[in-house]
């Protein structure tokens, strides 16, 4: 076996999910909403799988899809895009953030990361050779550590992956710090490859691409998902934006993972990225309100709750109930006790992680959070 791959522990998406169906406790772990995506887009997969569309799609996606991703990009952050260069319709943004590190990363290059981060990122960079230099950002506030940040960046660095909004933290970059890492990137003659899934779930606060800030435009990578855009996590379609010359690499590295994805999923989601504007504004508000339900409720129960302003994710301190036990024993026993699952957040970091920390979604209907909410008070 390749002992780097099966080393890796079973994510603790997986492992919490189970723990939660066995203790029939409400899953606010794994991030995946609870209610249907837009009818009129399952409608129109389904009917695409009548109508003939189960060949297999053009390597880099169906040219509609193409367009529609090229047209968001201009609609949401005013990148001018070529749709038949420079877009790779990929399985999920987790293939996309393969492919884009497969198509970027040689043995001895560094990549600079930040932690709390998103558990994919750190196996798929040492599984390439790659060295990361991961810098921390510190509760509560999530504020990036300018310093830090810029002596992680040296001459061997060859990208900075940003996930805006921040799973787990919820943090969204402001300007001002993409300003500062625009600066790191340019100055460093390096790539940046941009993690941005939860694009159109902000609060109240807007998402700013790092690749529309002046100079970035080829030197970023953007990613999407189709899933957290439309609530259809199970779908598994992603999308990377990318100068043509290393969209042209990435589209090699999906030829050998995946090679095309489901043309009907491909034909449903080139439709909704066309919906109006309406629908991805009530899509972040109905979030946000689900997102004060459950960060109130917390509150209320005497976690810490820390600030977020986007994603599906609230992080809490749980020092005040935890009565002494780190992240894993407590979020354990919040399943087997009250029947509620959380994550513990150590699993986002590499080394010595925070054991105070655990990540909530609030991807569900209000009924459900204010359920877990009345579980855990009766529990605690
Ligand atoms: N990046 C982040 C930050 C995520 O939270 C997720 C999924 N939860 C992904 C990537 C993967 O997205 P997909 O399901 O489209 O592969
Ligand atoms: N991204 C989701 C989360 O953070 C989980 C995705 C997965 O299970 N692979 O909860």
């Amino acid at each position: 076996f390749n002992r780097q791959i099966a080393d890796l522990p079973v994510t603790i998406f997986t492992v919490m999910s189970a723990l939660a169906r066995q203790h029939d406790a409400i899953n606010l772990g794994q991030g995946f909403p609870d209610q249907e995506g837009p009818q009129d887009m399952i409608r129109l997969a389904a009917d695409a799988l009548l109508d003939g569309q189960n060949q297999y799609a053009p390597l880099t996606g169906l040219p509609e899809l193409r367009s529609a991703i090229a047209e968001a990009n201009l609609r949401f952050q005013g990148i001018t895009v070529q749709a038949d260069s420079e877009v790779v319709v990929t399985s999920g943004a987790t293939e996309a953030l393969a492919a884009s590190l497969m198509a970027l990363i040689e043995p001895g290059d560094e990549v600079v990361l930040m932690e709390p981060l998103y558990d994919t990122y750190l196996p798929v960079v040492r599984q390439l050779g790659g060295i990361p230099r991961i810098v921390r950002l510190q509760a509560p506030d999530w504020a990036l550590p300018r310093q830090e940040l810029a002596q992680a960046f040296s001459a061997r660095t060859k990208a900075i992956i940003l996930n805006s909004p921040m799973n787990p933290t919820g943090k969204v970059f402001t300007a001002e710090e993409l300003a500062f890492i625009a600066s790191l990137v340019q100055q460093h003659d390096t790539f940046a490859i941009c993690d941005e899934v939860y694009e159109h779930l902000v609060f109240n606060t807007p998402h700013i691409s790092l690749m529309s800030l002046p100079g970035l435009r080829n030197r970023c990578v953007r990613i999407g998902s189709a899933g957290k855009s439309f609530s259809l996590t199970g779908w598994k379609v992603g999308y990377v934006t990318a100068p043509a010359p290393l969209a042209t690499v990435i589209a090699k590295a999906h030829q050998n993972l995946v090679f095309a994805t489901p043309p009907n999923l491909q034909r449903a989601v080139a439709f909704g990225l066309r919906k109006d504007t309406d629908y991805f504004t009530t899509l972040a508000q109905d979030m946000a309100t689900q997102g004060t339900i459950l960060a109130s409720g917390l509150q209320r129960l005497g976690f810490d709750v820390l600030p977020y302003q986007g994603s599906y994710f609230v992080m809490v301190d749980i020092t005040p109930l935890a009565n002494g036990l780190d992240d894993v024993a407590f979020t354990r026993l919040l399943t087997e006790q009250a029947r509620v699952t959380a994550i513990p957040a150590s699993a986002f970091y590499d080394a010595n992680p925070p054991r105070n920390l655990i990540r909530f979604a609030f991807c569900k209907r209000a009924e459900v959070l204010i359920e877990a909410l009345n579980r855990m008070e009766a529990w605690k």
